[in-house]
């Protein structure tokens, strides 16, 4: 008898540890195997400016950039905003974790210890955007025509910052896509490829659709030109990335920094074979987080759990792994249909995408050489 013992888990850890999933949270699933990557198709929406006003409110605070970067450290299957990440205040957790990058680069260690050191104490960064979902046949129907926030991983943050830099299409022969990709008159549709990469998701194939170029509205008429209207309902549907965003702690974090060193000596072979930290780790129910933004359980529950199983506490090393599929907003159905409906890569605008599937590969390896030569 097959049992999936994945799905099995994933059930269990949910059912167990009653942890709230975000409606408004897009996350993608976690792709099985490495020969069948998921693919999703969306569009970056436009950075969130004071004054903007939004069905959920007038937004009082204005990005920076088209994206917001936070940073959590995973410990005990829980995130703890990173303050470097945040403003560039000092963490504890960090500096630890930069000792031992010190150590190891004096002892001449090898990488895996520093893939060791990254995984245990350094935060998944994260940056964070609207999106907005295509009508493509390829997405999961219930994504489809949604707007909702993307806590996107560097992986898709580089390939949209190479884009950026991009004053043009480039080479007429094989045009790219390029400049303000997020421009909602003047659009490129993103299209992320998730394939399993080890035990999680790897990003790096995912790539504009480059549509020859050619940048489109996000939502058009017949005759091709931005629906002015349906755009302005669009851009209503934006979620308050600010909203979403728990604040940094710093005295939380120093706590949870002195259970973590005084209970792991740093050398433990925590990800060498059998069960590890993420595969077994139950958050208990008493902890159970009821909203981001409020009030987590108090880092000293974990220094609790430490000595009562006597047994270190480890860091998460797989942010992605007890996610669940996003559940559906029901309050703006009506509206998001409608757009839905007038999305402009629907499945009979197939032609300018299809070319840039078969060599999904090579695209990847492009942006990578390119994102090398900006480095330079
Ligand atoms: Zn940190």
């Amino acid at each position: 008898m097959p049992y999936d013992i994945e799905t099995i888990r994933k059930n269990i850890k949910k059912a167990v540890s009653g942890k709230h999933v975000d409606p408004d949270e897009f996350r993608p699933d976690k792709a099985k195997d490495s020969a069948n990557p998921l693919k999703y198709r969306f569009f970056v929406l436009p950075p969130l400016k004071s004054g903007d006003v939004l069905k959920s409110g007038t937004v009082t605070q204005s990005m920076e950039n088209f994206f917001i970067a936070h940073g959590d450290h995973w410990v005990n299957d829980r995130p703890h905003p990173c303050p470097r990440v945040w403003d560039g205040s000092d963490c504890d957790i960090c500096n630890y974790g930069f000792e031992l990058y010190k150590e190891c680069k004096e002892k001449k260690l090898g990488d895996d210890r520093k893939k060791q050191i990254g995984q245990q104490w350094m935060p998944n960064t994260y940056y964070m955007v609207n999106i907005f979902f295509t009508n493509w046949k390829g997405n999961p129907e219930d994504l489809r025509g949604k707007v909702k926030y993307y806590n996107a991983p560097k992986t898709c943050l580089d390939k949209w910052m190479a884009t950026l830099m991009r004053d043009d299409m480039g080479d007429s022969e094989d045009p790219d896509a390029y400049g303000v990709f997020f421009d909602e008159n003047a659009a490129f549709c993103f299209e992320l490829v998730a394939a399993k990469e080890g035990r999680n998701n790897g990003y790096k194939s995912s790539a504009f659709i480059k549509n020859n170029g050619i940048p489109v509205p996000m939502i058009m008429n017949e005759d091709r030109t931005p629906n002015k209207k349906q755009i302005e309902q669009l851009l209503k549907l934006r979620i308050d990335l600010f909203s979403k965003i728990e604040l940094p702690d710093l005295a939380k974090i120093s706590k949870l920094a002195n259970v973590m060193i005084n209970g792991d000596d740093g050398d433990t072979n925590n990800h060498n074979g059998g069960f590890d930290a993420d595969e077994t780790a139950i958050e208990a129910p008493e902890a159970e987080v009821t909203k981001k933004g409020q009030e987590k359980a108090p880092a000293a529950s974990v220094a609790t759990e430490a000595k009562k199983t006597g047994k270190p506490v480890q860091a998460r090393t797989d942010a992605k792994k007890t996610v669940g599929k996003p559940t559906q907003p029901n309050d703006d159905d009506d509206i998001v249909t409608q757009l839905a409906n007038e999305s402009p890569l629907s499945d009979d605008s197939e032609t300018s995408s299809e070319s840039s599937n078969k060599d999904d590969d090579i695209d990847g390896d492009d942006i990578a050489s390119l994102l090398s030569q900006l480095d330079e």
